[in-house]
């Protein structure tokens, strides 16, 4: 069933894109093969699809449905999110001036008297804003304009793509000259597109979380200091047993008190199957440091859940290479609980600038007893006689020999992470062997 479900978006585009070309094959005001304005209408209207049919994948991706998510994870999905939001733009913005200047030409008008006319069409204002919305949407998300706003305001902004695409629906179904009542069939298979993409929006962004909610009545149980910056929330709830994790996975986190309501953050599920759910927070900005400071145990909790391929699942050996920086302990504590109970070779190097930055010590160190070697590496530590210094490829060969034969599991800052992904690399660890998760959407 997923995986039909997985070509039924690709099928349901292609047919749109062979209403395209059959109607601009055929059509004479549409001709493909017309050399005069027909030409600038039946490109017009094919970037108006490709356009339509970019941002609706674009929302395919980030929807969070399980019919694709368990095959790439949700952070890949991202970041192919904000890749192919650099390109869809581009069919948006030259769809209007064909068109225009289809009809300008037709008309013998000039291009700006047509423009204003052409935004007197019917729903044609409306996806004008829709389009202006979604572009926003797109610009605010650039590299350079990103950086100057916080997580939340863009966030807010980027939200407004959905009323964008809401706007433009109308414009669609009835100017849209291939996919319009006119033609039945083709009309039809817009409707599915757009029912697809809203029913998995509605439900795994939406309705999910609160049927979890609803059936797992999740509750912050005890909150406790690991350290002088990270806390640890046990959450409680019913019927757990049938609420199934993987350790290495994580949930986004809407706490329903005042404030936090407002905003669902991810965070690592820290311990592994059967150890409760539990999760560790490291004091970074806003929203942290006020569940710090003001996060009572009691408080209901929205998980919407579990998300991740950063798993044994992924495993190609038998023997594992974790290797932590900083909070990113948080996915590797729960992957070391899981494979040292299972018996599985396993060896954890976990870099801090402190001793008293060691996240879970007195746990690792019963998992230690258990058979999980366990290497501190310490960058700032006055008189630690333990390794010092930054972890690199050449640190961790000479603490493993074997790494080569190994799955490397990596979470922490990204340089540390990219530095390590290049260097196992070069010394000769396959690609496939090396997971890792970035603690950023
Ligand atoms: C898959 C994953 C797992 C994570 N696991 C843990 C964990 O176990 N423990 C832990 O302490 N942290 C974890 N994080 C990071 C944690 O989500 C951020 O530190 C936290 O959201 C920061 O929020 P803030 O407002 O306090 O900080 P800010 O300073 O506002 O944000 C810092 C950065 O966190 C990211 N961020 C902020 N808000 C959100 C949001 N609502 N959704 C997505 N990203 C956001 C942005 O990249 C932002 O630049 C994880 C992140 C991801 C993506």
């Amino acid at each position: 069933m997923k995986r039909f479900t997985l070509v039924l978006f690709p099928l349901a585009a292609a047919a749109a894109l062979a209403a395209w070309y059959s109607n601009s094959a055929t059509a004479p005001a549409g001709s493909l093969f017309s050399d005069g304005p027909g030409l600038l209408l039946a490109f017009g209207r094919l970037a108006g699809i490709t356009g339509a049919l970019g941002v609706l994948a674009q929302l395919l991706l980030v929807s969070r449905a399980s019919w694709l998510e368990p095959f790439v994870g949700l952070d890949r999905l991202t970041r192919w999110h904000h890749v192919f939001g650099l390109v869809v733009p581009l069919a948006l913005l030259v769809h209007p001036p064909l068109i225009v200047w289809h009809h300008a030409l037709q008309n013998g008008s000039g291009f700006i008297a047509q423009y204003l006319d052409v935004l007197r069409w019917e729903d044609v204002l409306a996806a004008a804003a829709g389009e202006a919305l979604i572009l926003l949407a797109v610009f605010l998300s650039l590299p350079f304009t990103r950086r100057r706003l916080g997580y939340e305001t863009w966030h807010t902004v980027h939200l407004g793509a959905y009323i964008g695409l809401a706007l433009s629906i109308g414009h669609q179904l009835e100017l849209g000259g291939d996919i319009n009542a006119e033609s039945r069939l083709f009309a039809g298979d817009w409707y599915l597109i757009l029912s697809f993409v809203t029913a998995n929006l509605l439900w795994f962004r939406l309705l999910k979380p609160l049927w979890l909610y609803r059936r797992h009545r999740f509750t912050v149980a005890a909150t406790r200091m690991e350290t002088d910056s990270v806390m640890s929330v046990q959450l409680e709830g019913r019927e757990l047993d049938n609420f199934s994790v993987e350790a290495g996975q994580f949930a986004l986190l809407r706490f329903w008190a005042p404030y936090f309501r407002w905003q669902a953050h991810p965070f690592s599920f820290s311990r592994e199957p059967g150890g409760g759910l539990r999760f560790s927070i490291k004091k970074l900005g806003d929203f942290t440091a006020r569940l710090h400071a003001g996060l009572k145990p009691g408080t209901p909790v929205i998980l919407d859940g579990p998300y991740g391929v950063f798993t044994a699942a992924r495993m190609r050996r038998r023997k594992a290479l974790l290797v932590a920086g900083g909070i990113g302990i948080t996915p590797l504590r729960a992957l070391a609980g899981q494979l040292t109970a299972e018996g599985e070779d396993c060896i954890l190097v976990y870099a801090n600038r402190r001793r008293s930055d060691i996240v879970f010590a007195d746990e690792l160190a019963a998992l230690e007893k258990a058979g999980l070697k366990v290497v501190h590496v310490l960058a700032d530590e006055p008189g630690w006689t333990g390794e010092k210094g930054v972890v690199d490829a050449a640190m961790l060969a000479r603490l493993a020999p074997d790494f080569a034969g190994r799955d490397a599991f990596l979470c922490g800052p990204p340089p540390m992470m990219a530095a390590l992904r290049r260097g196992l690399k070069a010394a000769g660890m396959p690609e496939e062997n090396i997971h890792y998760e970035a603690f950023s959407l």
